[in-house]
């Protein structure tokens, strides 16, 4: 299995490492699931995206750009290569003449017809690299485009932090690591206590600000290799990397004191929330289907003991 880091190189060893992630989840190897984790490893996005879940579409105008950037880029520069042949020809010609070139003059004129010509060729490749730098510039426009495509795709739009998409491509990259680098992983599921009743009492806008409200709490604890996913509507997924069931433990527990200690402020009322979580760790060949599975069960536990709590996941 290849490290972390390493990129596949071929086709096949992409393919292959896609395959393997897909067995490291639990999924089933259908061709979505599949063209997600390619293109993931591959550093893209799947053509088209997955159905019913679908990134946002690549503006196909910017695909035309590209291409017609491409193709700009391909035009200078076999004019380029033109251009420097056949004023190479003509300067080894000129060069050949003045070899045998007797009289003062006809070497004078010589030499200022090869300067003419280096002249010339400093102008081509003058106007090339500015028209190369524009190009430049152009791509560098799109990549950035790109990136924001990408990254939505992967984001919550009400919280900002990772959807379940997002989730199983960071998931599958961090069991990978663990069961290859031998070290922990940590998983915990969260869910918002009574969070009906709120919405019923607040309405729907302000349960969508408590549900922001978390995820910024969240963010505050979050340690650097932390990954916080929006797993469903009020249940919310962080991904310990690094990590075993007593730093975990550690932190969702330091999670939920500040999320019991620090009401919402909103339109004059202080809105107290709660929340219920199981924690899991990984075990040797687990999967990242089965653990987030054990750590489903053990917030299960937790909301039949009273809720506001966090239980451990049975092996
Ligand atoms: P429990 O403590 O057992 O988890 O109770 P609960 O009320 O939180 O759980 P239940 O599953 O009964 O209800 C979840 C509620 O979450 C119902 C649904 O309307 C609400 N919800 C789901 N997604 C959103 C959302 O995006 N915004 C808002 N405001 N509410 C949401
Ligand atoms: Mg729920
Ligand atoms: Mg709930």
């Amino acid at each position: 299995m290849p490290p972390k880091t390493k990129k596949p190189q071929t086709i096949t060893d992409v393919a292959k490492a896609a395959l393997y992630r897909l067995s490291e989840l639990g999924l089933p190897p259908t061709p979505e699931n599949y063209a997600l984790h390619y293109y993931d490893i591959l550093g893209g996005t799947p053509p088209g995206g997955k159905p019913g879940n679908a990134p946002p579409a690549i503006d196909p105008h910017l695909l035309e750009e590209v291409d017609r950037i491409l193709d700009s880029v391909a035009d200078r520069a076999s004019q380029l290569a033109q251009g420097l042949n056949t004023r190479n020809e003509e300067i080894r010609a000129k060069v050949s003449d003045l070899t045998r070139a007797e009289e003062k003059q006809a070497m004078l004129k010589l030499l200022a017809s090869i300067l003419n010509s280096t002249d010339s060729i400093l102008a081509t490749t003058e106007d090339t690299y500015d028209g190369l730098l524009v190009t430049r510039e152009a791509l560098e426009q799109i990549k950035t485009e790109l990136q924001e495509t990408r990254r939505m795709a992967h984001e919550d739009a009400l919280t900002g932090i990772q959807n379940r998409r997002g989730m199983e491509l960071a998931l599958a990259r961090e069991v990978e690591h663990a069961h290859h680098y031998g070290t922990p992983l940590s998983l915990a599921m969260l869910d918002l206590d009574h969070f009906k009743q709120l919405n019923d009492r607040y309405g729907h806008e302000t349960g969508d600000k408590v549900l922001v409200h978390l995820a910024t709490l969240m963010r505050q604890a979050q340690r650097e290799t932390d990954v916080l996913v929006r797993y469903g509507g009020e249940e919310f997924l962080i991904i310990l990397p690094g990590t075993d069931l007593n730093g975990a433990w550690f932190v969702v527990d330091r999670l939920r004191a500040t999320v019991t200690a620090t009401p919402l402020q909103c339109d004059n009322n202080k809105i107290a929330t709660s929340f219920s979580a199981g924690i899991a760790q990984l075990k040797a060949d687990e999967s990242g289907q089965n653990l987030i599975s054990r750590a489903d069960n053990a917030l299960y536990e937790a909301k039949r003991s009273g809720r506001n709590c966090i239980k451990i996941a049975a092996d």
